[in-house]
């Protein structure tokens, strides 16, 4: 048997990164089975579908590493209406699923609850198809239903508790839980790796398949992943979007490595490891079933270590999109012609162990760039304190008088004039700090002087020393 794996996704907004974590898990998996991976977009729910989602969810499957090319499909469940209709029409024509016009108030007023589910009202009534009439699936009476599901063993449901769910609505048109069975099954789906938050919906579904006379999939139903909260990540409360994290200058490698991990680890104690490990040691018999902490401080460390490993020629590539400006990415605040490539090379290997993510590279170098340093201002007050003006006349004469313009002779210079002041080092570069570079921290102050270069630096210095008393 071959195995056959489905990503389902629904195009309804930005692709989440716990959607990424399901389909890298659907990837690995279908490649140490030697298996398919499939693509399906789940776009029935046309209101809420956009094309452009659907464009967003491929380029992130390739951005992390699941290629197009590499999979089969996309495939799109709109274009299956016509099986699952024809599903639902077979059910009702082997006495499986039955028409019903009931509204929830009428439910409500027999039962006397409005948490109780469908009391199986028209089960025997013969009632038939007609606008506004749903179609339901009649569940057992009795027995269990048990779910074999790699990551939380055999949750058995019983099913006398499984209401008579609807399967088509009034207007005829099949419901998720069936569309989604109908396509698993004309495509051959044979293992079904999903979130958590489908378990309920299981049960349900198992019994379409037994219905429908195809032996179920085996199921693995991966942990929800949470904020540090304990919170379901919400798309309205956390920053969940795979886009925004690719915008933010987190390396596809850093991100499909965390991704792993949530639920899962390598074996010895490692965390950061080559994508060819996980590929070989990631078992989805090992995934832990409680909630799967997204830890974004972790995840930043993780990307600060991606970054660090890059040869600098790569960091220097990677950085592009934020010193150019994407379509989605901000442009610097530099124009195009002020760039330097030489100089952004010379400082590159030090901005490359400083920075956590790939946006930060534009604070870090941007006054290379730009004609006057962006000051800013609660870095100013910190830095121009008393002695602040005395100490940039004192190392604007020094630096004048340099015959060397490179870091040491800047540094030790700077030292012997701070020393003369009483001032430690540290003390002594705040002041020349901001006024060249406008932030109180940034790259190591003399390597920036030095590729800044010696009449630049030194017209922002005098031009700070104008602004202080
Ligand atoms: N379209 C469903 C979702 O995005 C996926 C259902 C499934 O994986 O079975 O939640």
């Amino acid at each position: 048997m071959t195995v056959r794996v489905r990503f389902a996704p629904s195009p309804t907004g930005m692709f989440h990164v716990g959607g990424a974590r399901s389909a890298l898990q659907n990837w690995i998996y279908a490649k140490q089975q030697g298996g398919v991976f499939v693509l399906r977009i789940e776009d029935t729910d046309a209101a809420r579908n956009r094309p452009e989602w659907t464009e967003g969810i491929l380029s992130a499957l390739d951005w992390i590493g699941i290629e197009r090319g590499g999979y089969e499909g996309p495939y799109f469940q709109s274009q299956n209406a016509g099986e699952h209709r024809a599903a639902a029409q077979r059910l009702h024509e082997a006495g499986r699923a039955y028409y019903c016009d009931c509204t929830r108030e009428d439910v409500q007023a027999r039962t006397g609850s409005q948490y109780q589910g469908y009391d199986g009202y028209h089960r025997d009534r013969g009632l038939g198809p007609g606008e506004g009439r749903a179609l339901r699936f009649r569940t057992p009476d009795e027995g269990v239903t048990v779910v074999v599901d790699l990551v939380r063993g055999e949750p058995t449901f019983e099913n006398k508790l499984i209401e008579d769910f609807v399967i088509a609505r009034g207007d005829g048109s099949p419901v998720f839980l069936l569309a989604n069975v109908v396509d698993d099954m004309t495509m051959g789906i044979t293992h079904v790796i999903r979130a958590e938050e489908h378990l309920p919906n299981t049960p349900k579904q198992q019994l379409l398949w037994d219905a429908l006379g195809v032996k179920p999939p085996i199921w693995a139903h991966v942990p929800v992943v949470v904020n540090e909260k304990r919170q379901k990540l919400s798309k309205r409360r956390d920053k969940v979007a795979l886009e925004a994290y690719k915008d933010e200058g987190y390396l596809a490698g850093a991100m499909r490595n965390y991704l792993m991990l949530l639920g899962w680890a390598p074996s010895g104690d490692r965390e950061i490891v080559p994508w060819s490990v996980i590929e070989d040691e990631f078992r989805l018999d090992e995934v832990n079933p409680s909630p799967a902490f997204f830890d974004e401080k972790k995840l930043r460390a993780f990307n600060g270590e991606y970054i660090r490993a890059l040869g600098v020629d790569e960091f220097v590539a990677a950085c592009q999109p934020w010193l150019t400006g994407t379509d989605t990415i901000a442009p610097p605040p530099w124009q195009p012609e002020e760039f330097d490539a030489e100089a952004f090379a010379a400082v590159a290997p030090l901005a490359q162990t400083r920075i956590a993510v790939l946006s930060e590279i534009v604070p870090n170098v941007d006054f290379l760039f730009l004609a006057s340093p962006l000051i800013d201002e609660a870095a100013w007050a910190k830095a121009m304190k008393e002695g602040a003006a005395d100490l940039l006349d004192a190392a604007i004469a020094a630096f004048e008088a340099l015959a060397t313009w490179d870091a040491e002779s800047l540094k030790s210079t700077l030292e012997a004039v701070g020393a003369e002041r009483g001032l430690k080092l540290g003390k002594a570069q705040a002041p020349v700090r901001v006024a060249v570079t406008g932030r109180t921290v940034g790259l190591p102050l003399f390597e920036s002087l030095e590729v800044l270069g010696r009449e630049r630096t030194l017209t922002r210095l005098r031009a700070a020393r104008v602004r202080l008393p």
